[in-house]
């Protein structure tokens, strides 16, 4: 199922709208059509991850929003806001992850790495800028999702002593820290991950994790700039200890 924007924008709020065309403006004469899960599959060939709730991606001269299902669209505003943050930064020139075939299982492994550190950065950037300018505040939705990690997850996580074995193992663990932090703006709660993370096993992670945040915190109310993103991306992954062998071309110059 697909619908074209431009035959459902009025229904929207006016904030949305405000942000629907500042986005469309930026790619003149680019169509915007949302689509569903089925749809994004079986007919454009574009996988979508189980774990997100939309994804965005541009094909064949059209901008397409993904979500799980098209019904009830504008209860989903903040997950099509979310989305437009994205293409705003593509706009920018921001680098898009390479769809490449891949050869090793740790290959594949490091790409999903790659691609996550990749969201959280954006969402540095897109998080306070979709609530200063368009009053959509998507740190209500992280904040649900950091009281969750704290009371269900990561006790799970930090009882598994396999976890600490392997070496893409514990960035699991650094980019859980680095995700649930900036994707909340509740103070409480980030000190509460903060302790959380004072376990000795866990200690190591967490002195990791902080000094990439304030890598990261760099990104955020300033104008996007998309050879500084590339810049501090690679100072992350340096900053985690991941050999510049592995580092996507993509985020090279
Ligand atoms: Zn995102």
């Amino acid at each position: 199922m697909l619908i074209d924007s431009e035959d459902i924008r009025s229904q929207f709020t006016e904030n949305l709208q405000k942000l629907m065309g500042y986005i469309m403006s930026r790619f003149p004469g680019v169509p915007l059509i949302f689509v569903d899960k089925k749809e994004c599959k079986e007919n454009l060939g574009i996988p979508f991850s189980e774990e997100g709730n939309a994804c965005c991606f541009t094909k064949e001269g059209n901008m397409y929003v993904a979500l799980k299902e098209l019904d009830s669209l504008l209860a989903k505003e903040p997950d099509i806001a979310h989305e437009l943050g994205h293409f705003w930064l593509e706009s920018h020139g921001f680098p898009r992850r390479l769809q490449v075939p891949f050869k090793t299982k740790d290959e594949k492994e490091r790409d999903y790495y790659f691609a996550r550190l990749h969201e959280i950065m954006e969402h540095a950037i897109i998080y306070p800028w979709l609530k200063d300018n368009y009053s959509f505040d998507l740190y209500i939705i992280g904040t649900n999702r950091l009281v969750e990690f704290l009371r269900n997850e990561l006790p799970k996580l930090s009882n598994e002593y396999s976890i600490y074995k392997y070496p893409l193992q514990k960035v699991t663990l650094i980019i859980y820290y680095l995700k649930y932090d900036t994707e909340s703006d509740d103070r409480g709660l980030q000190d509460r991950l903060e302790k959380a993370y004072s376990k000795s096993t866990l200690v190591e992670m967490r002195y990791i994790a902080k000094r990439v945040l304030k890598i990261i915190r760099g990104l955020s109310n300033q104008e996007p700039d998309p050879k500084c993103f590339k810049e501090k991306y690679c100072e992350v992954l340096k900053t985690i200890g991941i050999d510049k062998q592995f580092w996507p071309e993509y985020m090279q110059d």
